[in-house]
């Protein structure tokens, strides 16, 4: 999958298809094959039943990954045209190697990517501020392939920002984000699915399935780990790489996950406001 749908997306935009339509009805897709998934191989069968938890994650992957991205794309390379300008000047011209096969373009989208997004996100959990708007992402009780998409818009703002702040800067655009995007839903629904899959090689580059579900334990010393977006490299490079089951002998498997406070919003209107009452996830940064 991490192969098909960037090469399928490739294919379809190459010839002549919308790369909006393009891009949604191929995460829709990859989408679905990871719910048949979750029924064939589960991780955690009760995982598969609604927590009450739908609803929010609807309304939350609309407003955070539909509406939000249309003003969020022209905003950031308007914010940062002037930085990309001046940088493409010292160059001497565009520094985005456009000229590169297509393969090799994208797998230098991916390390700029995950450069910018692997702090973005580590800061998230690091500094108070960020991470009141990050809780959010961690508040669910069960992971399955739809709330990857549970995100306060701050913190979709901020993620967007980071993951984006080199390739805009060196100016990269055009099919190669497509891809780049095709790569980001395999990964993002992959970390979120409720599969029991051992990807092996993959986890030396990808952060893929139970490495992004440890990101999700209760246990904040387990937590505070695996930030990488689509990679696992710069956790590995920074040491924050975690996946116990394969660094020791053990079959451990993560526990509980979400946040300490059980008592956190889980509607979709208190998730929006939580960030803004004091102290109300404070017992999580303890
Ligand atoms: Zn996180």
């Amino acid at each position: 999958m991490l192969v098909a749908t960037p090469f399928l997306i490739y294919v379809l935009i190459s010839n002549g298809y919308s790369v909006a339509i393009t891009t949604y009805v191929v995460a829709v897709g990859v989408g679905l094959v990871f719910w048949v998934m979750e029924w064939l191989v589960p991780f955690k069968e009760g995982w598969n039943h609604s927590h009450g938890d739908i609803s929010n994650d609807i309304i939350s992957g609309v407003v955070a990954y539909v509406i939000l991205p249309i003003f969020l794309k022209p905003f950031f390379i308007a914010l940062l045209a002037g930085g990309a300008a001046w940088l493409s000047v010292q160059w001497g011209g565009t520094i985005w190697p456009s000229d590169w096969p297509i393969v090799f373009q994208l797998i230098f989208l991916l390390i700029m990517g995950d450069a910018g997004r692997y702090w973005g996100h580590r800061l998230a959990h690091e500094v108070p501020f960020l991470w009141n708007f990050h809780a959010v992402h961690h508040s669910a009780k069960r992971l399955y392939w739809w709330n990857a998409t549970r995100q306060h818009p701050v913190d979709k703002t901020w993620f967007t920002f980071t993951e984006m702040l080199f390739p805009v800067l060196l100016g990269a655009d055009g099919i190669v984000l497509s891809m780049y995007f095709g790569v980001t839903v395999v990964c993002g629904f992959s970390q979120h699915c409720n599969i029991n899959l051992k990807l092996g090689p993959l986890y030396w580059f990808f952060n893929v399935v139970d490495l992004h579900r440890w990101h999700h334990s209760r246990a904040i010393g387990e937590s505070n780990n695996n930030y990488g977006n689509n990679l696992i490299i710069f956790d590995r490079l920074f040491g924050t790489y975690y996946h116990p089951e394969r660094q020791t002998t053990s079959n451990r498997q993560v526990e509980e996950i979400g946040l300490i406070n059980r008592n956190y919003p889980q509607h979709y209107l208190g998730q929006l406001i939580a960030p803004f009452k004091k102290g109300l996830d404070k017992e999580d940064r303890e």
